[in-house]
């Protein structure tokens, strides 16, 4: 489902954030303070702009309310970032998303309200050293072209039901990799075709990237 994001801060981060996004087929708001990061995605995004994000006046104008997300890009200028992330907040818009470059920053963030903090370099840094550490097929699965693996809340209609009744891998051409219980915490990797699946599960389904979308436009 195509979903409108508005990136703010087009850094490194923020740049390929925009841009990676944009081609995933969602409408992509860029702003940054420098025309020259403007100037260089505008020909790669929907629209990028040249607004200071810690003048509440100008992100006003920008309509940011009605955004699926904002994300907020913006690291060196630990400043501007709290600012631009005060300002998102103010507006209302239903999912702020901001970046940290430290613990210290990150904890402000979230003081202040925002929804989701990244940590990329931190987080980057984990999966690097997991990575060389202990190598896991699953990171390099996201990587074949045009297949994923998704989180899925189920349906209304898959409740009550076993996998085998719901036969996701005819109907869909999908496979059920493994469940999240939440209730208690708990993950089964390769669920049998007897698992009943429970209003509070977590399904992990891996298949092609449009059959994906599919299954997740299944109705309530
Ligand atoms: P990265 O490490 O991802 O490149 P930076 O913090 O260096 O991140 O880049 C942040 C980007 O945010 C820069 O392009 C900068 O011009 C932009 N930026 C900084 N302050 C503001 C602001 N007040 N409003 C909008 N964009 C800003």
């Amino acid at each position: 489902m195509k979903k409108q994001f508005a990136i703010i801060g087009l850094g490194n981060f923020g740049f390929y954030l925009a841009t990676a996004l944009f081609q995933k087929g969602h409408e992509i708001l860029g702003i940054d303070i420098n025309a020259k990061q403007v100037q260089e995605i505008r020909d790669q995004i929907s629209r990028a702009v040249i607004a200071d994000a810690t003048d509440p006046q100008a992100l006003k104008e920008l309509e940011l309310g009605k955004m699926d997300a904002v994300v907020i890009c913006i690291g060196s200028i630990l400043n501007n970032s709290i600012l631009a992330t005060l300002n998102v907040k103010d507006l209302g818009v239903k999912r702020v998303v901001a970046k940290a470059v430290s613990d210290p920053h990150g904890r402000i963030l979230r003081k202040i309200g925002a929804d989701e903090i990244y940590f990329p370099e931190k987080d980057l840094a984990l999966t690097a050293a997991q990575r060389l550490d202990n190598p896991n097929v699953l990171d390099y699965l996201p990587f074949i072209e045009g297949y994923s693996i998704v989180q899925l809340a189920p349906p209304n209609s898959f409740i009550g039901k076993n996998l085998i009744e719901l036969d996701l891998i005819n109907r869909f051409g999908v496979q059920v990799i493994a469940i999240k219980e939440m209730v208690p915490e708990n993950v089964i990797m390769i669920p049998t075709g007897r698992f009943v699946v429970k209003h509070s599960d977590i399904l992990v389904i891996l298949g092609p990237d449009a059959a994906l979308a599919e299954l997740q436009e299944e109705p309530e």
